[in-house]
């Protein structure tokens, strides 16, 4: 039987409930505990993929292609382990499920409701996602905040569970919000106090309480939270925002939360190994010389949409002790004020992207790397502007596009995929998940990866039109990898540059902490050199 715990927040979203929880299941897994998460979100998309990254961050992509939220990468980050479809879950996927069953007259004529069926489909999920994995412990967290609407069948699941499973099986950790008031500059515990009793309204008491804030949570507070609250002072963990991410984990051993949960499941007492973190964190603090990368794209405005790319390039800086700082320049500005705007840039990455707004500025962008010898990293969308850039300055096709943003043009060296062109909805038709890549022998690529067969993640719709690959290559362009059969571009770089290279897949969703993914490693020596 595993054990299950439900994270639920309170107070506000956005408040770091992700990475809190992604922290508590890294102490979990480092006392050698196999645990696999889960995250039910309430909204009614079917997945976040067609969700615009201003109004929910980056759409993170799982090796057997599920789109999912981007609480997904810190899972998958913290814990150095790949989840799944059965991963991510939204209110719109759940209720396609029954009532597609519905239609089909699965229920017999019997009326179709909330509880049972919809509380139903929840605990198979579940269940499948800890029997699939063999995880001693399943982790489920419940998007948004307990007081939604469009969450509460979620908190009746959960409540049920524990009804069914008993206590030592399933317990509630509570994150949420302790607001600082400038004016009065003091901390408010009454939200927490609500979002608690609102929790309990559902016949829920959580095990455990973290309390998010801005500022060092004094210890009085935390006292009167707990009293107020009904939870065992010891149970309440304070989690003050930090300068890294990547010490809350320690933070959190230092209140002995790991050890904590593990008796309140009855898993005994288990030494948690915090080592390789610990190197992690060593070379964060050892880092003082910094690099600046210039990220050129058009969701500048929002980091989370980036989040990923931002984090591995940060922590390929940190493996080489070097701090790398990311700065954002909206392409349109580029196109406007020209590429003067790069010209403190160590480094540049155009990142991955959709649609045509700013691809003129990043087109400039790459010129200007590939004329100055500045260490160029693409993804996805980058390595599609590096052909396009390469094709018109240097072969001189002055029209040279992609078919996303010049559907009729005569020279998309960029183009759909034929087996694609059918598919007209906007779901369901990229190339997405885990794909093997070959790597071309002597190749810079083969020399980043070390290997000439490696997985990447997908995820796009358009690709290099092989039509274009001979004369691109005679003039210095390099396809370095491709799909198994040889038709795909997976990897393309420069002959006469140190380092402008750039993949059609995204491996900013493989890289962890702890390992940062080898094109990473290299761009930023790439920088150092
Ligand atoms: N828009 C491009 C495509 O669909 C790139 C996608 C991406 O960068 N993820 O192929």
């Amino acid at each position: 039987m595993p054990k299950l715990i439900f994270v639920t927040g309170g107070v506000l979203s956005g408040i770091g409930k992700g990475i809190a929880a992604a922290s508590i299941w890294a102490l979990l897994k480092w006392a050698w505990l196999s645990v696999f998460c889960q995250k039910f979100d309430g909204y009614l998309n079917v997945d976040p993929g067609t969700m615009s990254p201003f109004q929910h961050g980056e759409v993170f992509v799982t090796n057997d292609g599920a789109e999912t939220d981007l609480d997904i990468g810190h899972y998958e980050r913290f814990l150095d382990t790949d989840m799944s479809r059965l991963s991510s879950f939204t209110s719109g996927k759940l209720y396609e499920e029954i009532i597609m069953k519905e239609r089909r007259g699965d229920y017999l004529g019997g009326t179709v409701q909330i509880v049972p069926h919809l509380t139903g489909l929840v605990k198979e999920k579940i269940h499948e996602g800890f029997t699939s994995s063999g995880a001693d412990v399943s982790i489920i967290e419940i998007g948004g905040t307990v007081g939604d609407m469009e969450n509460e069948y979620l908190l009746e699941t959960a409540r049920q569970l524990q009804h069914e499973l008993g206590h030592d099986n399933v317990i509630f950790i509570h994150v949420a919000l302790l607001p600082y008031l400038m004016a009065s500059k003091e901390l408010k515990t009454k939200p927490i106090q609500h979002s608690v009793r609102t929790l309990m309204s559902y016949g829920i008491s959580p095990d455990y309480l973290v309390v998010r804030a801005d500022t060092d949570i004094p210890a009085d507070m935390i006292d009167k939270i707990a009293s107020a609250s009904g939870i065992k002072r010891d149970n309440v963990v304070s989690a003050p925002t930090l300068d890294s991410i990547y010490r809350v984990p320690l933070a959190f051993h230092s209140e002995s939360v790991g050890q904590k949960i593990l008796s309140s499941l009855k898993l005994g007492d288990k030494t948690i190994d915090m080592s390789k973190w610990e190197t992690l964190l060593d070379n964060i603090d050892n880092s003082e010389n910094v690099l600046v990368i210039a990220m050129v794209g058009k969701y500048v405005g929002l980091e989370d949409a980036y989040y990923s790319l931002n984090e591995w390039l940060k922590c390929a800086g940190f493996a080489h002790r070097r701090r790398v700082k990311i700065r954002f320049v909206e392409a349109e500005d580029i196109e406007k004020e020209g590429t003067k705007l790069l010209e403190w840039a160590h480094g540049i990455c155009i990142p991955g992207g959709f649609g045509t707004r700013g691809t003129e500025g990043m087109i400039m962008a790459a010129r200007y790397a590939r004329e100055n010898q500045v260490p160029y990293l693409g993804v996805c969308l980058g390595s599609q502007i590096m052909a396009i850039e390469f094709a018109r300055d240097v072969l001189g096709i002055a029209d040279a596009s992609s078919e996303e943003f010049t559907p009729d043009g005569a020279n998309n060296i960029i183009h759909i995929m034929d087996h694609q062109k059918e598919l007209t909805t906007k779901w369901g038709n990229m190339r997405l998940g885990q794909y093997p890549c070959i790597i071309r022998p002597g190749s810079l690529a083969e020399r980043v990866y070390g290997a000439t067969e490696v997985m990447e993640r997908h995820r796009h719709r358009f690709e290099f039109n092989p039509l274009y690959r001979e004369q691109m290559e005679d003039a210095g362009f390099i396809v370095s990898a491709t799909s198994p059969d040889g038709m795909l571009a997976e990897v393309v770089e420069l002959r006469d540059h140190p380092y402008m290279i750039a993949t059609q897949a995204h491996p900013e969703l493989i890289s962890r902490p702890t390992h940062p993914h080898p094109l990473f490693m290299w761009f930023v020596e790439a920088m150092v050199k």
